[in-house]
């Protein structure tokens, strides 16, 4: 499973030699092993010439070494300098190869910010299911109970109003051993939460018992809690684990939003932002651009010239800056991401975004 740790050792390696950092997404759902492997080899003869040592040994790997019971793969190789790192991942990857003076983990990183590190609770008013939630695996359930909360049954007849304290006094005595019980599985999940470096909380159950829970919580983890979702005390695995993606996904595509929203913001201001095609590439060319975004899947012709790679949306024949001849590509946005990288800027990819597509699915927000 990949970790922080992980993270931290790829982003603080240094090598004389570029590194070729490969995603493949292996989803079975979604393709066969074989179709992956020909993804891969088209991917990788681009690096063939430059790298053929890195291009070997990651597909060795992929042929004899990975056991396909992951959605995804991350490769980072650097043979000349004897390094070599693959994580197997339970989250589907987008599949794309750089060969950069580091391990590109950009990807990797927004795995663990979106789905990493995970605490949920199921919760009702005897006790508490927990689990750790982390890169689309579930695990390590660990359970509370308290007293069993005995609920008196309405209209017992004059029997029971007869009894020492009455209908009245019962409920009272349940709803104490309810809450001294919520009480215990606060503090508990509070300890399982600690012990398992929890830095996002979910809380499942009746929304009655969800926000008492959270209102017991210490206040530390009480800041935490991205979500509450209805469901039964108990559900399997499956009904879990859905519930707990489902709300990660919710959360990146507000994310996703705000992105979108400030670009666009700072493009109608001016200077700090640009949409559409020609003023982005523009941007990119001029070195400008912090955070290319783009729609999923979002491709466009454009001309380049040969000598300074200026891009441009615009059948131009010469180059305005410097005056080479142009030539057609089929991929202007691909040959965009590649110089934001070597810029140093990043590149968020925007999921199913009306606002993005009618700026012409594309913008960045630029550099001071
Ligand atoms: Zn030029």
């Amino acid at each position: 499973m990949f970790t922080e740790q992980d993270l931290q050792e790829l982003i603080s390696y240094r090598s004389r030699y570029p590194v070729l950092s490969v995603y493949l997404n292996t989803d079975p759902s979604i393709g066969s092993a074989d179709a992956y492997k020909l993804h891969l080899r088209q991917m990788l003869k681009d690096y063939d010439e430059i790298a053929v040592e890195d291009t070997e040994s990651i597909e060795r790997f992929v042929e004899h070494e990975y056991d396909w019971s992951g959605r995804g793969l991350a490769i980072f190789s650097c043979v000349k300098d004897d390094f070599f790192r693959s994580f197997s991942l339970s989250l589907p990857v987008r599949s794309r190869a750089r060969r950069l003076n580091r391990p590109y983990v950009k990807p990797l990183a927004d795995l663990l910010t979106n789905y990493g590190n995970y605490g949920v609770a199921l919760v009702d008013k005897q006790g508490a299911r927990l689990f750790h939630f982390h890169l689309g695996q579930l695990g390590e359930e660990q359970g509370t109970t308290g007293e069993v909360v005995r609920h008196t049954k309405r209209g017992g007849g004059s029997q029971a109003l007869g009894r020492r304290g009455g209908t009245a006094g019962q409920t009272r005595y349940a709803e104490e051993v309810a809450e001294r019980n919520l009480k215990e599985s606060a503090r508990f999940t509070a300890d399982f939460f600690s012990d398992q470096r929890v830095r996002r909380v979910l809380v499942g159950g009746t929304e009655a018992n969800v926000a008492r829970f959270i209102d017991l919580l210490p206040k530390t983890w009480r800041s935490l809690v991205m979500g509450t979702f209805p469901i039964e005390m108990t559900a399997g695995h499956t009904q879990v684990l859905e519930k707990a993606m489902g709300v990660a996904q919710k959360a990146v595509k507000k994310k996703e939003a705000r992105l979108v929203s400030a670009v666009i913001t700072a493009a109608a201001k001016g200077r700090e932002g640009v949409i559409r095609l020609d003023d982005t590439l523009g941007a990119v060319h001029a070195g400008q651009v912090q955070t290319l975004i783009i729609s999923e899947g979002h491709r466009a012709p454009g001309y380049r010239c040969k000598v300074c790679d200026y891009l441009t949306s615009q059948a131009l024949e010469t180059c305005p800056f410097c005056g080479n001849a142009i030539e057609k590509i089929e991929d202007a946005i691909e040959m965009a991401i590649r110089k934001v990288f070597s810029d140093g800027g990043e590149v968020e990819v925007i999921h199913d975004s009306s606002e993005l597509e009618e700026a012409g699915g594309i913008g960045a927000l630029l550099r001071y």
